[in-house]
Formats: structure tokens, sequence, C-alpha cells
């Protein structure tokens, strides 16, 4: 079989079908053979697992997900992708190509239809415009209902740099400690903007984000938790006595108490604090109030 993964493939396949590239769908390729088996090898694919393709583009990483795992999803928004991914994935009787918008998709219908309702092990070259809502969209939905066991993912440098972030740097928000809440966070390789067709303008990495069964933290309100985290980075150089008196009906002094229970100064910023201390500092404010 000849695989996509190479630029004469690829240009030979959208001068067939005569495909110009969506910039509005992130349609950038890949073109590096050896780098898709990076990130196939980084996710654990397995012979039994069921992976979640979210973006197939022209079926690149598709044709070795196809070849490695029991069974491919494969969501793409694009239907005039439709006929292209028909022929380049032929050869395969262990794939579905759904055309859907994957921020739509009700991921436990996909499991129980074309994945015996087992978890699947999610793996994309994501669209860069999207990223943030696809990651998020899956931790806080499918993946807490044990729908997703894994995530491996081509995304920004950037937006690795965040996720992969310590605390009192500029990268560390929000996003870091959402990650951080439900996954275990692992760099699977660094990838240049030269692997892709069309080239992007930025550099990307590849992560893989292993779900916890229990969340990283325990918190008697997870709600109140992501207010509180929320609040503390809305406005990153505000003091966490500031940030949370602006969202809540807690009191300065309040604030300050809780802060010295949890052997911080009382006019720390909350970029400077860790998951475990904001998840100390819900639990004091949920015991104490009500928002
Ligand atoms: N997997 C292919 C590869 O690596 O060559 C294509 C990756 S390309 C960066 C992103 C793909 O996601 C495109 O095919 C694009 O059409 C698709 N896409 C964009 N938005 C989407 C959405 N909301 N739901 C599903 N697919 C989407």
């Amino acid at each position: 079989m000849k695989y996509l993964a190479n630029p004469t493939e690829t240009k030979a396949v959208l001068d067939y079908f005569g495909f110009d590239t969506k910039k509005k769908f992130g349609q950038n390729f890949l073109i590096d053979e050896n780098i898709v088996r990076k990130i196939v090898a980084g996710a654990g694919v397995m012979k039994d697992d069921g992976v979640l393709e979210i973006g197939p583009g022209i079926g690149t990483m598709t044709q070795i997900l196809c070849e490695s795992a029991r069974s491919v999803t494969a969501v793409e928004i694009d239907k005039t992708l439709m006929p292209v991914l028909e022929t380049t994935l032929s050869a395969f009787d262990n794939v579905h190509v759904i055309n859907d918008d994957i921020l739509k998709c009700n991921i436990k219908e996909l499991s129980e239809e074309f994945n015996s309702g087992e978890p699947f092990k999610v793996v994309a070259n994501l669209p860069y415009y999207i990223t943030t809502p696809i990651i998020m969209g899956l931790l806080e939905g499918p993946a807490g209902e044990g729908l997703v066991d894994s995530i491996t993912v081509m995304i920004q440098k950037e937006v690795a740099d965040r996720i992969n972030a310590k605390p009192a740097t500029k990268d560390y928000g929000a996003l870091t400690l959402a990650v951080e809440y439900y996954s275990r966070i692992v760099k699977v390789a660094d990838v240049s903007a030269h692997c892709f067709m069309p080239r992007p303008n930025v550099d990307s990495t590849v992560i893989k984000l292993e779900l916890y069964k229990d969340k990283a933290v325990k918190v008697k309100d997870e709600k109140f938790l992501f207010k509180l985290i929320k609040a503390a980075f809305a406005q990153r150089r505000k003091t966490m006595v500031n940030s949370v008196s602006a969202v809540t009906d807690i009191s300065k002094d309040d604030i300050r108490k809780a802060l010295t229970e949890i052997g911080k100064d009382e006019n720390v910023r909350g970029e400077t604090l860790s998951l475990e201390e904001f998840a100390k500092l819900s639990d004091i404010f949920s015991l104490r109030t009500v928002l």
C-alpha cells in the first residue's frame, strides 16, 4: 500500500481530487511518515484498541492507525474530503468515517455504535483553530464518563507550553490547571513546520494526556474549584484577595485567613498557586460560604 505521509503522495492525492486545503478548517496535512509513526507509537495504540481520530484529513494518519488498532472511528467536518477518504482508506474494513463536527458529536453514541461501548484512545493532528475547546470538551465530558482513556494530540507548541507550565511562569494559567486536574501529561515529540503541507506558521508539539481514574486532587465542589481558578487568572496581576472578593461573596478577611491557613502570604497572586493549593482553598471556602 502507498502511504500518504510524504510530499509526493499527498500532492498526488490533492491534485487527483482537485482539492484545495481550507484554512478555515485548519487543514495542514502531515507529510512525514516518521512523525506519524511516532504519534501512533506515542499514543500506545495496540491491536485491541478502538481509536477515535479527530480530523483525518486525506487519511494520512488514519492509514497507520487502521494497521495498528482494532478499529478506527474518524470524525471529519469537511464534506468534500469524504470521497477522498473513501478512496485512500479503501483497503481497510476497520474504519468508520463520520462527516461531522467533533464539537457536536455524541462520543457515547460513537463508542456504543463503533467501539462496543469501550473507551476510545483519541489520536489527532488537531485543527489549530479549536485546539483548546476540543481538549477541554473531551476532558470535561466524555473522559469523565469513562468514554476516553487517553488523548494524544498534535497541537501548537505554544499551547503545549501553556499546558505544561509551572506556577509563576507566564504560560501558567487556567488551561494548565484544568489539564493537570484530569490527566498526567506526557510529551511525545516536537514537530517542525516542515512536516506539514501547507506549512503552518507555528511549530507543533505532540502530547499525550493519560486520564486519571480519579482526579489529581479531591475537592468537595469541583465547580467551585474552577470558579476560583478562573477568578485568579481573569486578572493575573491581582492578588488572590482582590480576585476572589471581586467574583464571590467571600470577605477579604476570610480570604486572608484561608491563605494563612494554607501557609501563604496574604498578598499572594493566584498565578503562583499550585493545583493542590487551589484545591485546599476551594475546600476551605466551600465549607464557609455559598457562592
Ligand atoms: N489528520 C490529518 C493529517 O494529519 O494530515 C489532517 C489534520 S488537519 C491539521 C485537521 C483536520 O481536522 C482537517 O482535516 C480538518 O478538516 C478537520 N477539522 C477541522 N475542524 C474540525 C471539526 N470541528 N470536527 C472534525 N474535524 C475537523
